[in-house]
């Protein structure tokens, strides 16, 4: 492979050649949703040659993208196929649900870089790989929390020590998706059911945590870069607040306020888990805060959902940032302005929709609007955002509130 990224001695930028030409560096995204969407952009800009791959027609990544390819991702001959006749440089998965030991096979073979790394990618997208490295490997604070692959032995879990309220998850999930807060015995069973029904993967397994009684919870973004002196370095961006909804995040602002400890403690653990997963490119670090209490909860390594704030909020976006990591060129974390990210939901079932209120949203001042451009609405599918900035996080959360709500997805 040429003009790799040494690993021997000091590290230097990728060199990037002319799209669509032999010397074109190439860059394929694994997911092409509004995080892949906005990264595929920034890729675009520096002049790279893009192919987006989903699993589905004109997901927004592959609007943007020089081509792209519609495949199930967790089809490892399929996926291999389409890789090896695109020869991407770089490999960067946008989403869990991807068959990871293919992207180990062709990392070891040397074929192509996986971003971060295929471990990583491995860890992560199971609940029970990431958690283990960060409590038991790591030694981090986390929620109390155990394993169980039957109903029998997650209430045996829950009442030997794990105790109510607690919560229940599929390992392979995401984003609170099969997910239940239990109260009592009584929730045991629905719980179960519920994560049967909506693990990503049919593994039949869960994760049952202790619950943790926060103040707040945050996104710390952290990137690993090649820094001045030619090594890889950890930067780490302002947190991010935010509100999540059965699992889901409606809001989150930037910088989130919290005591010098608990930001030395936040970033202590984001430099430990990302450091041990390693690589190039961002990483959402997501943490628990209670006063100068910080615990570990989960790692993305790729941008976050949170992190949309930062196309307001920063002087390089979350996806500016990971372009830039991934090529091998420099990093700036710096924070423009207080900021905010309001989501726009779908409201309705329907293919092509329509957007009403887009100039009203737009006459909110310091806002700004991104509609995914997503084929088809589902009453709970994250179709587009609003951010702004203001003088405090406060005023740029209503700010980004106003002008999402202004906009009203209609069937066209
Ligand atoms: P997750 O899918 O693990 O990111 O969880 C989604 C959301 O559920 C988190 O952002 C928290 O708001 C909440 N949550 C998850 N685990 C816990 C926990 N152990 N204690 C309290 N809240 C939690």
């Amino acid at each position: 492979m040429s003009d790799t990224i040494s690993s021997k001695g000091s590290l230097s930028p990728r060199r990037i050649g002319t799209p669509l030409s032999p010397s074109a560096t190439r860059v394929m995204l694994l997911g092409a949703g509004e995080l892949g969407k906005e990264v595929l952009i920034a890729l675009q800009r520096l002049g790279v040659e893009t192919i987006a791959v989903d699993r589905y027609a004109d997901a927004p990544g592959m609007q943007v993208a020089h081509r792209a390819h519609v495949v199930s991702m967790t089809d490892a001959d399929a996926l291999r196929k389409i890789i090896e006749r695109e020869r991407p440089q770089l490999v960067v998965p946008e989403i869990e649900a991807i068959a990871t030991e293919l992207l180990l096979d062709l990392e070891r073979e040397g074929f192509t870089e996986i971003i971060p790394t295929a471990r990583a990618a491995m860890l992560t997208m199971d609940r029970e790989g990431i958690r283990c490295l960060a409590a038991e490997t790591l030694g981090l604070p986390t929620s109390p929390y155990a394993f169980a692959s039957s109903l029998e032995e997650l209430a045996r879990a829950i009442d030997s020590g794990i105790g109510y309220p607690c919560l229940v998850k599929p390992t392979m999930s995401s984003s609170g998706k099969g997910q239940s807060l239990l109260r009592s015995a009584a929730d045991t069973a629905r719980a179960w059911d519920y994560a049967m029904q909506s693990g990503r993967v049919a593994k039949g397994r869960v994760i049952v945590e202790g619950f943790i009684d926060f103040e707040y919870e945050i996104t710390l973004l952290t990137v690993r870069a090649i820094g001045a002196a030619g090594a890889v370095e950890t930067y780490f961006c302002e947190p991010i607040g935010h509100v999540q909804i059965n699992g889901d995040y409606v809001e989150s602002w930037q910088p989130q306020e919290m005591s010098s400890a608990a930001l030395k403690k936040a970033r202590a653990i984001a430099g430990a888990v990302t450091g041990n997963l390693g690589g190039r490119g961002i990483f959402g670090v997501e943490m628990f805060v209670r006063g100068d209490e910080v615990w570990f909860s989960e790692v993305s390594p790729r941008p976050h959902d949170t992190g949309l704030v930062t196309l307001a909020s920063q002087r390089l976006s979350e996806f500016e940032l990971h372009a830039r990591a991934i090529l091998g060129l420099p990093v700036d974390t710096s924070s423009r302005a207080p900021g905010a990210s309001a989501v726009i939901y779908g409201g309705l079932d329907a293919r092509g929709v329509a957007y009403e209120g887009v100039a009203e949203a737009l006459c909110v001042p310091n806002s700004d609007v991104r509609l995914f451009g997503k084929p088809e609405s589902f009453k709970k599918r994250r179709m587009g955002v609003a951010v702004a900035t203001g003088a405090t996080t406060k005023e740029a959360r209503a700010r980004a509130k106003l002008a999402a709500g202004k906009i009203r997805p209609v069937e066209a």
